[in-house]
């Protein structure tokens, strides 16, 4: 499953070219189910909506006022209408009206058949059941027509799409209570290493605590997920084996992290190697160079870093549009900005660097990011303060304060 021409010299790929891999080797998932509008915030829309009703159903008045029939408005002079009843939203006036008379309207409410214009309260005078309108009467205001937001049968919302709660709301308003999304995509991920201590436990010398599955779970905190974690399980060679090819059973994507590179205890190449079909290895990024993408039979498989910040970055730039693939929705690219950087960022030519930044408005508008510290991929206190990545193309070899710098805000991958 190689691509000989996506391997550089260096025998790292660009993430370009990871990106590409992925493109061509994910096909999304097609099954469908059909799920109440209340549960489909976040999922992705596979059948396009159209509407069965005119939105607003009837003309109705943009405010409170009056309204009136515009045949009664006399030019260029004040006129006076009776009033005959009242429009409340929910409760129509259904009287036919005569000649030279007007009702109270409320904003909302249905104007009635013979009406077409509606005056604002606070510009007409009121002498017992008489109004009197004046010179400025303007025809045909102030009426939200029948089918002006949306027209009946027409489409409300195209597929695909990730439903947002702005479409949960049009979609109610044209009275659809269930839509047809994607089924929920299976994912396990577990953690290899034998220094994992799981939290709750006291730590024993030499170990450190597993935080990637708490990172994970909270990366993968999406409504279209289904999630196993399968816990921590030891640098061994048959057991992570075994894990593996049950999961692979029953899961869509595996994610592990941990033992991707080439250490005494590091699997991860070897057993893809046997039991499924590599699809690139190592990525010219930092962090998360060692990244093992796959299959393990119809399963895809994500061997990311140890690291806790290479699981967020390469989480971020290449499993996440993996997903995005497998869930219907590819395209989607994350948006980048230009700022000023005020820190001098060290760095070596040969790998794209995802640095991370603090990314700062001004009140005139213009950008300015700062380092959020260290930048080791074990630096998770950094990494916290951090809201955005400062994007480092390869071939650069630092940046001294003051110059210009692509910056990609987190608030993209939310
Ligand atoms: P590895 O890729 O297994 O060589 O791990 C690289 C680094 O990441 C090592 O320092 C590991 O201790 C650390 N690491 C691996 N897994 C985790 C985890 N689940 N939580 C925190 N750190 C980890
Ligand atoms: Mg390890």
């Amino acid at each position: 499953m190689i691509d000989s021409c996506a391997v550089e010299t260096n025998g790292l790929i660009t993430i370009e070219q990871a990106l590409q891999k992925i493109n061509q080797t994910i096909t999304p998932v097609n099954h469908t189910e059909r799920i109440a509008l209340k549960q489909a915030l976040g999922r992705i829309l596979s059948t396009s909506v159209v509407s069965p009703i005119n939105i607003p159903p009837d003309n109705n008045s943009a405010m409170d006022g009056y309204a009136f029939s515009s045949a009664d408005i006399k030019p260029n002079q004040r006129f006076t209408l009776t009033l005959a009843g009242t429009s409340l939203a929910g409760r129509p006036f259904t009287e036919i009206l005569k000649k030279n008379e007007c009702i109270r309207i409320f904003t909302g409410a249905v104007v009635p058949e013979g009406l077409d214009s509606v005056i604002m309260q606070e510009h007409i005078e009121r002498n017992g059941q008489q109004i009197i309108f004046p010179i400025t009467t303007t025809a045909k205001q102030n009426i939200r027509l029948a089918g002006s937001d949306v027209i009946n049968n027409t489409e409300l919302l195209s597929a695909p799409k990730k439903l947002s709660s702005i479409d949960i709301g049009l979609v109610a308003s044209a009275g659809i209570y269930d839509l047809v999304v994607k089924r929920k995509i299976n994912i396990a991920f577990f953690s290899t290493g034998d220094e994992l201590c799981p939290i709750g436990k006291s730590l024993k010398q030499g170990h450190i605590y597993d935080s990637n599955r708490y990172l994970l779970s909270g990366l993968l905190d999406n409504n279209n997920f289904n999630i196993s974690d399968l816990g921590i399980i030891a640098d061994d060679k048959q057991l992570i084996e075994d894990t593996l090819i049950s999961a692979a059973k029953t899961h869509d994507v595996i994610i592990t992290t941990g033992g991707a590179s080439v250490g005494e205890a590091d699997y991860i190449k070897e057993i893809l190697d046997k039991i499924g079909d590599i699809g690139f290895w190592k990525i010219a990024i930092k962090p998360g160079k060692p990244l093992a993408f796959g299959k393990i039979k119809d399963c895809y498989f994500f061997g990311l870093p140890g690291n806790p910040v290479s699981v967020i970055a390469t989480f971020h730039k290449i499993v996440t549009p993996a997903l995005h693939q497998l869930a219907g929705i590819s395209g989607e690219k994350p948006f980048f900005i230009r700022a000023n950087c005020t820190s001098h960022l060290k760095k070596q030519k040969g790998r794209q660097e995802y640095q991370r930044g603090i990314l700062t408005q001004h009140e005139s508008g213009e950008f300015f990011v700062e380092s959020a510290g260290k930048q080791g991929s074990n630096i998770m206190s950094a990494m916290s303060k951090a809201n955005c990545y400062i994007v480092l193309p390869s071939d650069c070899e630092g940046i001294s304060a003051g110059q210009t710098v692509k910056v990609e805000p987190f608030a993209t991958y939310i």
